[in-house]
């Protein structure tokens, strides 16, 4: 069979991929410690596991509303008014299956063939897939390592054409960890007003700073910034419910509507259940969420310091998310291989770690290792990694 032309280029998630591959070699005894996973390794906090069980007794098993249940969207809605001082009505909210639905579906209802979306590089490897799948055209901006991978106002500038309909800021990043300042924020945001371009926030690692670093979304700038912006987020990193999929965006109405529409034809709603659970752990206690923070926190000052005296890696201390995104082109060809995605073959083959290639994100000089795993097998994995550099060197 033919497939459609939509998705003959298709390329499946890089990140997907290294995990499936490490799994493999687990499965047939192979002692692999996977660094690939884009998931916290911790379990969904009891309290919000409790209020799904209660939602299924009660048999909230049924189909809600396309764009969510009232009582969720309600408690999305406090939680913007209390974390962000943004004020949002219902019809401004979608709930979705996972931020990465809330982002497709997004792009599907504002894009049309042809219409151009800049995409700061490094980026979430799925941005371009899902521009992509809807018709639009990925522009990419680089986001140079001097300037801790992130775009600046020039750079964004020089992107814009008649076509560009959007540009995706994505702070913390995935892969970089970098958080983009108020200042850098406005004067990005200056620029979308000027040209009428909408910003796509997605914001799903707000949770996750650390070293006092703040996050600050560009639409609590100004409220002229605030219509001009939607805003993605959701439970996975920031709560550990990555199985549950939940996410959701919020912005401009006629945005949201459309969005709810196309949900309508396409997922009929979230999971109920799941959206029982997202109430409790927004209206819950949050102290998980900042005991989650914290352990990341940990990892990252004690892996990152190991890491970069491993010869031929350097890296910008990341300030947020669960990912260190070092510059690894030095050390593959220290250990003799022409690229890095070679070496970072390597070294899943050979030393048993799974890291993921920058190239899926943008950067084929980087490799992205994600510290959402314990700091035992931290350690040992940045040990194997040493003494895999040792042996080549
Ligand atoms: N956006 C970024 C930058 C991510 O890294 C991810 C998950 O890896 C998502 C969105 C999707 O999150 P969700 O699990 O809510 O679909």
């Amino acid at each position: 069979m033919k497939l459609a032309k939509r998705v003959a280029s298709l390329t499946p998630s890089t990140t997907l991929a290294i995990t499936a591959k490490a799994k493999e070699l687990k499965a047939a005894g192979h002692d692999v410690i996977g660094l690939g996973a884009g998931e916290p390794d911790f379990n969904t906090p009891q309290h919000i596991i409790d209020a799904a069980v209660k939602a299924m007794n009660e048999g909230h098993t049924k189909y809600t509303p396309s764009g969510g249940l009232a009582d969720l969207k309600a408690e999305i809605i406090k939680k913007f008014k209390e974390d962000q001082n943004l004020g949002y009505e219902p019809s401004e909210i979608i709930v979705c299956v996972g931020a990465k639905h809330a982002l497709y579906t997004l792009f599907q209802v504002i894009l049309d063939e042809g219409d151009e979306v800049i995409i700061p590089t490094p980026y979430w490897v799925s941005y371009p897939e899902q521009v992509k799948l809807a018709g639009g055209v990925p522009v990419y901006v680089e986001g140079l390592e001097e300037n801790e991978f992130k775009i600046t106002p020039e750079q964004l500038q020089s992107a814009i054409t008649e076509r560009t309909k959007a540009v995706i800021i994505n702070s913390p990043s995935n892969p970089t960890g970098m958080i983009y300042t108020k200042e850098e924020l406005a004067a990005l945001g200056e620029i979308c007003l000027k040209h009428d371009i909408l910003i796509v926030s997605d914001e799903i690692y707000e949770k996750l700073v650390y070293d006092g670093h703040k996050h600050v979304s560009i639409a609590q700038i100004s409220p002229e910034l605030k219509e001009q912006t939607i805003i993605i987020n959701g439970v996975s990193k920031s709560h550990s419910m990555t199985g549950w999929r939940i996410g959701y965006a919020a912005g401009n109405k006629e945005i949201i509507r459309a969005m709810t529409d196309l949900a309508s034809h396409s997922t009929s709603n979230p999971t109920s259940i799941a959206q029982y659970a997202t109430i409790a752990a927004y209206s819950g206690s949050q102290e998980t969420v900042e005991e989650m923070r914290q352990a990341f926190e940990q990892r990252l000052n004690i892996i990152y310091e190991k890491l970069i005296q491993i010869p031929g890696f350097s890296c910008v201390k990341p300030q947020g998310a669960f990912y260190l995104f070092p510059n690894a082109k030095e050390a593959a060809a220290l250990a003799g291989y022409h690229n890095v995605d070679e070496f970072v073959a390597a070294l899943l083959e050979e030393a048993k770690v799974a890291i993921v290639p920058g190239s899926g994100f943008g950067a084929p000089d980087n490799v992205r290792l994600s510290y959402a795993t314990s700091l035992e097998l931290l350690e040992k994995a940045i040990e194997r990694i040493k003494q895999f550099m040792e042996q080549k060197m």
